[in-house]
């Protein structure tokens, strides 16, 4: 549950981010850029007990974004002074301590950080955070899915707090500021509401652990990327190793494709895929793949049995394969009326 005076990891740390990217020359390995990691240490009665705050000097986006430079105040001057990825990253690794349970404003920052750390080669200490804001959406405004920011949501539960700028430490300390009316809120929940956010806290720390894949391909055709076996092969989000197809990559309306694989040793994987075209008219492959519970399994089996009983034109659209299927079971069913 999400109350942290009942959980048993040693250290309790909020944490926020800012990055910079590029929108006319991003790398694609590393579309996010984190210019500044900020934290804040809590005790069990979430008060603040020490600050962590570190700027990164950008390797591959020495540009500000507009946007970014308004909203955080930082220079390019300034991010000069920062230290590397890597060290900043072992610092503040080492300022948490092992056993640590992270907590963040959102589901954004772990992807972000999980990403600069592969790109870096830096190895990822950290489970998955508790998402604060998923949390309070569910305890607050009556569902997970009720996504408020965190000044509107500090607000909306009457928390005064000053904060100079739109800066990683003090979103963190904003953060650490709602923790305890969250938890209130939370011990005030029904049984079922509680078993229904603990099922969606799970499911979102599974596509956290996400393995994100973004590639350009050599391909202008999406039958011809299909049919390529090493970039369409799944790796095991958990191992890394090369897993076996339970469903193919099939396209499940809309041009999102789906598949599920397995691997012996880690179990089901869930993988996403779509494509955008790059500026050279050739076509860039985004994949994201994680562990799959047995209900969605279950979903994409029967989404792809919905699509191999579409007929091939009307498969770009989902509404169309649940047609068909309604169609082929009342078929089925007049079939068996006139058997009997
Ligand atoms: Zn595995």
């Amino acid at each position: 549950m999400f109350s942290l005076s009942s959980g048993d990891c040693r250290h309790v740390i909020v944490f926020d981010l800012e990055w910079n990217q590029s929108s006319y020359n991003p790398n694609h390995r590393m579309p996010h850029e984190i210019i500044e990691i900020g934290a804040c240490r809590v005790d069990r009665e979430y008060r603040i007990v020490d600050t962590f705050s570190a700027l990164i000097r950008p390797r591959l986006y020495k540009k500000l974004d507009k946007h970014i430079k308004k909203v955080t105040g930082m220079t390019e001057a300034e991010l000069e002074n920062g230290g590397t990825f890597s060290d900043v990253f072992a610092d503040f690794a080492a300022w948490c301590g092992e056993d640590t349970q992270l907590i963040t404003w959102g589901r954004d920052d772990f992807p972000v950080l999980r990403r600069n750390a592969a790109f870096y080669q830096t190895p990822m200490p950290f489970e998955p955070p508790m998402d604060a804001q998923l949390v309070f959406g569910g305890a607050c405004l009556g569902s997970c899915h009720q996504q408020m920011n965190l000044h509107a949501a500090l607000e909306h539960q009457n928390i005064l707090i000053e904060v100079p700028a739109h800066r990683a430490v003090y979103d963190a300390q904003c953060t650490a500021a709602m923790l305890r009316s969250i938890d209130e809120a939370v011990a005030q929940l029904d049984e079922q509401k509680r078993r229904q956010m603990d099922a969606t806290i799970a499911r979102e720390k599974r596509i956290a652990s996400s393995m994100l894949r973004s590639q350009p391909t050599r391909y202008g055709y999406q039958t011809d990327l299909l049919a390529d076996e090493q970039l369409m092969n799944i790796p095991c989000p958990k191992c890394g190793r090369r897993t076996a197809f339970d469903t193919p990559w099939f396209d499940s309306g809309r041009e999102k494709y789906l598949a599920i694989a397995s691997c012996p040793s880690h179990g089901f994987a869930y993988g996403q895929m779509h494509f955008k075209r790059g500026s050279n008219g050739l076509l860039i492959m985004h994949q994201r793949v994680y562990s799959a519970c047995e209900e969605e399994v279950q979903d994409v089996r029967e989404r792809y049995r919905l699509y191999l009983i579409t007929p091939p034109r009307k498969r770009h659209h989902r509404l169309n394969m649940e047609e068909a299927v309604r169609k082929n079971e009342s078929g089925k069913s007049e079939t068996k009326n006139q058997e009997e």
